[in-house]
């Protein structure tokens, strides 16, 4: 048998630091590696698969488009971008929609959008305050949005244009805010930096502020968007309306497709300010279309709020047992497990090794990113995989 890790070594570029398993089939929350072993997928392919591997729905959606017609550019009008576009703006509280192929793109777009608005509305502003700890993508500029210096270091000098501050902290932000500033991109929950959950009322504070000072608030809901935060858009959590979002990971349910939208505001592109090959192609729109519409058909947001309260619950739980638990935190179904120890790798190990898929998201915590349409036997038997995990690895430690 060939042995794919070792052609990986040796063919591909040292970028990723893989967990040591060859998927080769999913269903449902379940994927199975090149020896045939199963594991149940609470990782979900980076909060992708929000209906899991190989949902029907998808797979008809992708499989008539795909003999009908894949791509036309932007040049021509197609049927599938308008449907997604349609509804998602009458989902939602913005007007209008620009299509991106990843949630980094999406990001550039609304970050062109802003420069846009404060060239016309801000006296030529173009500064963008994002927070430390944030993540925006890996493009240079969103890696200059991205508040963490590990991801800027190796490429310095950053693209101008970005200031990142203390998170949670609305002084913060108006302490950044100059004559320069035209946005403050904020992500509802701040994911890849920890799932760290902000304080109810600093999205509120933080509209106003942008709405004092004619400033574009964008929300990157890039991971939390499409119901992974419990509802359908995470701005809905909290009470406000963004000038702009952005979209991509779970909004195609594995088909790569970002996105962002705009309210009527901020929605000041005109011909040839923005443009995209493959963005809004018929492939991924008609995939995208079907996976939200089957979202909101069947509240799938309402059971990834259900589970994911029902996750944290028995997570909680285990905290008797392993006092070394310290913190379990997060919205709907995205959720961190975090350890006084610096466990996660072995945990991750422990979980795989047991059968479990799930993330490192620090060297002492856990990312848990299931499908959003997993059910409690799921949820139980990712529990009791955990707590096996757990007593291993507090016996060695
Ligand atoms: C994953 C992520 C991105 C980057 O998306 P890509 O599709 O990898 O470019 C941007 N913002 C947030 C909040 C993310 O979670």
């Amino acid at each position: 048998m060939t042995n794919w890790q070792e052609l990986e070594k040796k063919y591909y570029m040292r970028t990723f630091d893989r967990v040591p398993v060859t998927l080769v089939k999913g269903q449902g929350a379940r994927v199975w590696d090149d020896n045939g072993r199963e594991y149940l997928d609470f990782f979900a392919g980076l909060a992708v698969t929000s209906l899991g591997h190989c949902h029907p729905v998808v797979v008809k959606a992708l499989t008539e488009q795909a003999s009908t017609l894949i791509q036309t550019s932007n040049l021509y009008y197609t049927i599938p971008q308008l449907q997604l576009a349609k509804l998602l703006v009458e989902n939602s509280c913005f007007e209008s929609i620009f299509y991106a192929n990843s949630g980094t793109e999406a990001n550039e777009g609304a970050v062109k959008l802003a420069r846009r608005y404060g060239a016309l509305h801000r006296n030529g502003a173009y500064e963008v305050i994002t927070t430390l700890n944030s993540f925006h993508g890996r493009t240079l500029a969103m890696t200059a949005a991205t508040g963490q210096p590990k991801f800027q270091k190796p490429y310095l000098p950053m693209p101008a244009g970005f200031v990142n501050v203390e998170n949670n902290s609305i002084e913060a932000i108006k302490k950044a805010t100059t004559n320069k500033t035209c946005a403050v991109i904020l992500e509802p929950v701040q994911a890849e930096g920890g799932v760290n959950v902000p304080a109810d009322d600093y999205l509120k504070k933080a509209r106003a502020w942008c709405d004092e000072q004619n400033l574009l608030l964008i929300l990157d809901e890039v991971q939390t968007g499409i119901g992974r935060t419990g509802a359908l858009f995470g701005y809905q959590l909290y009470g406000v309306e963004p000038d702009v979002i952005t979209l991509a990971k779970g909004m195609g349910g594995g088909v790569p497709i970002g996105a962002f939208m705009a309210n009527q505001k901020a929605a000041v592109f005109v011909p040839g300010d923005h443009g995209s090959t493959f963005g809004g192609n018929p492939l991924a729109c008609a995939v995208g279309y079907a996976v939200v519409k089957y979202i909101i058909d069947n509240d799938i947001p309402g059971n990834a709020r259900q589970m994911g309260q029902y996750l944290m619950v028995k997570l909680n739980g285990l905290k008797g047992k392993y006092p070394h638990i310290t913190d379990v935190r997060g919205r709907g179904l995205l959720v961190a497990i975090e350890f006084s120890k610096e466990i996660g790798a072995r945990m991750l190990t422990a979980c795989l090794e047991r059968g479990l898929l799930v993330n490192k998201l620090k060297p002492n915590a856990l990312r848990l990113i299931p499908p959003l349409i997993i059910g409690k036997a799921e949820v139980d038997e990712a529990v009791s995989i955990i707590d096996a995990a757990l007593a291993a690895v507090s016996c060695e430690a």
